[in-house]
């Protein structure tokens, strides 16, 4: 067995109602938050809320809710400028994947210093612990609250900077499935399909091991059992629980086992054309798993026997197949736009592919891949 290393947050408050803990988990790691969010969530009431559980803890507490979906190195230095106004010595963030990728980035500049983007590449490594985070997502979704990842726009060069280090672990993530009811149809199924292929990524990484594959596959099965349910009924709690279950799984696999070629050519399309991360991976997945399967077909077989449990006897080229099919039919149930349907002008683009490729091929995820792809693959890959 190879020598790996497991990184996960330090505390996990799950369930239902654990939102309600937000003062009491605040207050064990300092007296003045930043709470990072969104309109939306505003508009909901999660924030006022938030703020009534931190004040009754005796946490004083300020905002920063210009995050946007995607979001951009310009928010994280607003976030940090209220941050340093205030003298905040914790960040909590709630909302979906993009509200606590702009937190963790804050966290770590509060403490490492210099921008977002001198980290991309580990060009600059952060060496102080960051600002304690906690993290509550409100999508089943990206996992970022269990991830050492951000994922933040350099609008300097239109690069989905995808930055990997161990101090972009948040240290406590509240993960409630209440928070997720109000989710609407095609955010769930853009968030849930995102899950779902960090899972299966996780799985047939180059770097996968068994810690990596028990959380891949448990995700596996709770995602795609029940994404159709969160999809047609927002309600059903049960459902809601095993996604956001499912994502936070999710995400600690693809963590510790890193993604592949989806996610790498998936951050292109979103930097370029603002379309939201879980529908470009959507987007992707059935042709890059027709491409990759040859390379994979043992681990899609496994994959299958779980979550097609009836055909555990078919032979290894019956169940990868099978497993792709019902991925593909699963996108379409789901409604998934393809880049046409979602209003891309062809010509531009084509015009872009170049650069796509080579953003995909720079952020290392193809790599990981079981097939790895050149240049030129990775561009008929796009133009498929
Ligand atoms: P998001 O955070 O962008 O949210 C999408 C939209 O849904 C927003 O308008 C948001 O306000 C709204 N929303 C969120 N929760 C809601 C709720 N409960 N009810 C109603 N509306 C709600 O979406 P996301 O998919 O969670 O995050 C996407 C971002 O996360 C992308 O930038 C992606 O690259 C990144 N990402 C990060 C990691 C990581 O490990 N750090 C992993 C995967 C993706």
């Amino acid at each position: 067995m190879r020598l790996v290393t497991n990184q996960l947050p330090k505390t996990i408050v799950y369930g239902t109602g654990s939102f309600q803990q937000v003062g009491i988990e605040a207050r064990k790691v300092g007296t003045k938050a930043l709470l990072i969010s969104d309109q939306i969530m505003k508009s909901l009431g999660n924030v006022d809320r938030a703020g009534e559980l931190l004040e009754e803890s005796g946490v004083y507490w300020h905002e920063y809710l210009g995050v946007e979906t995607e979001p951009k190195d310009i928010y994280v230095d607003e976030a940090l400028t209220v941050l340093q106004q205030y003298s905040c010595d914790h960040i909590i963030a709630l909302g979906g994947g993009s509200c606590i990728d702009t937190a963790k980035a804050v966290a770590v500049l509060a403490t490492n210093g210099g921008k977002i983007s001198d980290y991309m590449n580990n060009g600059k490594i952060a060496e102080k612990n960051p600002l304690p985070l906690i993290a509550i997502p409100t999508t089943g979704g990206t996992g970022s609250e269990a991830t050492d990842v951000t994922v933040v726009t350099n609008t300097a060069n239109a690069v989905k900077m995808m930055i990997k280090q161990e101090a972009f672990i948040p240290q406590k993530a509240i993960v409630d499935p209440v928070l997720t009811v109000s989710s609407p149809p095609h955010i769930t199924a853009a968030t849930g399909m995102d899950a779902l292929t960090h899972a299966l990524e996780a799985y047939i990484s180059k770097k996968a091991h068994p810690f990596t594959d028990m959380l891949a596959l448990s995700a596996l099965e709770r995602i795609y059992r029940h994404i159709e349910t969160a999809y047609h009924d927002g309600e059903n709690l049960q459902a809601r629980h095993e996604l956001i279950y499912g994502s936070m799984l999710a995400g600690m696999a693809f963590s510790n086992a890193s993604v592949c070629l989806v996610h790498g050519m998936s951050r292109p399309i979103g930097a370029l054309f603002d379309v939201p991360h879980g529908v470009s991976n959507a987007m992707l997945l059935p042709v890059i798993l027709k491409y990759t399967k040859e390379s994979c077909r043992d681990r899609l077989a496994e994959i299958a026997r779980v979550l097609m449990p009836e055909r555990r006897g078919d032979s290894v080229l019956e169940l990868s197949d099978a497993l792709v099919e019902n991925i593909v039919s699963l996108c379409a149930r789901l409604d998934i736009p393809t880049l046409r349907q979602w209003g891309i002008d062809e010509e531009l683009y084509a015009s872009q592919l170049e650069k796509m490729a080579g953003d995909a091929l720079e952020s290392g995820s193809p790599q990981n891949n079981p097939k790895v792809p050149g240049k030129a693959e990775i561009i008929r890959l796009y133009e498929e």
